[in-house]
């Protein structure tokens, strides 16, 4: 194992998606002396680099970008970087809020290079106390590369923002290794570079990722076969009406941090329909018209599973068998692969921490995102994206990022002292 160098930093951050570029970028126009590093396990900066559907749009206002609701000013907006691009006025013609998915994560690939901050290929796989006689006053960061050669880091602060974790259904836990049963998550590496003519594709669930994979593949030359399967009857529409979409301002996060746990868990459930199992209503039309122009052809190719329950998946020879349930009966169906969209969990990854497991006395973040800490551990432990039970539905989007880096920051400086009287509370 080498050490990185001699430096010990302020703040590591794990992880360098758009919650921890935002925070890079907050840091920097803030002018604090904080010297920070960001890991990130990837080779280079990509935001969901499997979902690069092309023709995917954006589900958020490019005016919420990384830094702009808390200084439009700032050169690192949206409309920044349009505007060294020279696609600012061809980007004004287009009359949409919603940039492609494409471009977006151009765009923050464009803010990423300009922040030299991050350590690429470092995937972080053990956090531990630097404990001087019962006193921690810094972490260890360890990272292992592709190579397998692992770099420590020390750190006096950290903010954990790795992301979510790909969930699959329990029907595929004793096919974890079986390169057909594909999360969503690598749906542009794992299956469109491969894909067969004619071939069969099942897709599991209800939400955009299963719904953009659909209408994807439909329309891909090689023709697969495809059916999407859903325990829902229908496929639903996504509310971002303008009062519905309120619950998305950074203004909003005191008011459901303030309530009660139970009215907390009530207003997730009333506002699931804005992000969890629902689609953007266009493309529910689109994926209708290719079913209907289909029955009018009389082909059979593509078709919607509602209401269906897989309580089975066995490999059979060179096929996959999926039983299914539908209104009482059970059926069996064979495909080549797959493509579980099921989404994501949100769970620190507890064998990360297991180094500073024994000092963390609860793994919900305070209101300023950092984890209650025992006495006589002096780091700050920020999370990013891991508070949607306590801060709101906008904590694993990209709706709050910028007024969330600003609240980071503004503790910083003083981190190490508060985070001792958090533990005092
Ligand atoms: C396909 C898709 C589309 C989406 N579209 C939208 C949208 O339009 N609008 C919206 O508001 N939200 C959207 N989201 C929600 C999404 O969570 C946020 O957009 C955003 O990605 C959150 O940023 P993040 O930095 O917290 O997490 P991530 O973007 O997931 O970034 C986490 C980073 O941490 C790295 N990492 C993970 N573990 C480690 C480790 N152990 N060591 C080092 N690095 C690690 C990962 O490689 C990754 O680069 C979308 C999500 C998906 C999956």
């Amino acid at each position: 194992m080498t050490t990185s160098d001699q430096e010990i930093y302020d703040l590591i951050g794990v992880g360098f998606g758009p919650s921890n570029l935002s925070l890079a970028v907050a840091l920097d126009e803030a002018q604090t002396p904080i010297r920070a590093k960001f890991l990130e396990a990837q080779p280079h900066f990509a935001w969901h680099p499997g979902m690069m559907i092309p023709g995917a749009d954006m589900q958020i206002s490019f005016l919420k970008d990384l830094v702009g609701q808390r200084n439009p000013q700032s050169p690192y907006t949206f409309v920044s970087y349009l505007h060294h691009k020279g696609r600012l006025n061809r980007f004004i013609n287009r009359k949409t809020f919603f940039p492609s998915r494409v471009e977006f994560n151009d765009y923050l690939s464009w803010v990423a290079a300009q922040f030299p901050v991050c350590d690429y290929d470092r995937k972080v796989v053990g956090i531990e106390a630097v404990d001087h006689h019962g006193a921690v006053d810094a972490v260890d960061v360890v990272t292992r590369a592709a190579s397998g050669a692992e770099t420590r880091y020390r750190a006096r602060n950290l903010v954990i923002a790795p992301g979510g974790v790909a969930k699959f259904p329990a029907f595929c836990n004793d096919h974890a290794d079986d390169p057909r049963v594909i999360h969503a998550k690598d749906y542009m590496t794992s299956v469109v570079s491969s894909l067969r003519p004619g071939e069969r594709i099942a897709i599991i669930g209800a939400g955009q990722s299963a719904a953009e994979i659909f209408a994807d593949l439909a329309d891909r030359p090689e023709a697969p076969q495809l059916d999407l399967i859903m325990r829902g009857r229908t496929i639903k529409p996504s509310d971002d009406s303008p009062f519905v979409n309120e619950i998305f301002d950074p203004s909003q996060t005191d008011a459901f941090y303030a309530l009660p746990e139970g009215a907390r868990h009530a207003a997730l459930d009333e506002l699931a329909a804005t992000n969890y199992s629902v689609v953007d209503e266009d493309l529910i039309c689109t994926i209708y018209e290719m079913v209907y122009e289909q029955s009018v052809v009389a082909e059979k190719r593509l078709s919607i599973q509602s209401d269906t329950l897989v309580t089975q998946l066995e490999t059979t020879g060179e096929t996959l068998a999926l039983t299914l349930s539908h209104a009482g009966e059970m059926r069996t169906e064979r495909y080549d692969r797959i493509i579980c969209a099921t989404g994501y969990t949100r769970a620190l990854d507890q064998q990360v921490l297991h180094g500073i497991a024994q000092y963390c006395l609860k793994t919900v973040p305070g209101r300023d995102y950092r984890l209650p800490m025992a006495d006589g551990f002096a780091p700050s432990v920020y999370v990013q994206g891991y508070s949607e039970p306590t801060h709101g539905l906008s904590d694993t989007l990209l709706s709050v990022l910028a007024q969330r880096s600003e609240e980071i920051v503004a503790t910083l400086a003083e981190a190490p002292v508060q985070a001792r009287e958090i533990a005092a509370e």
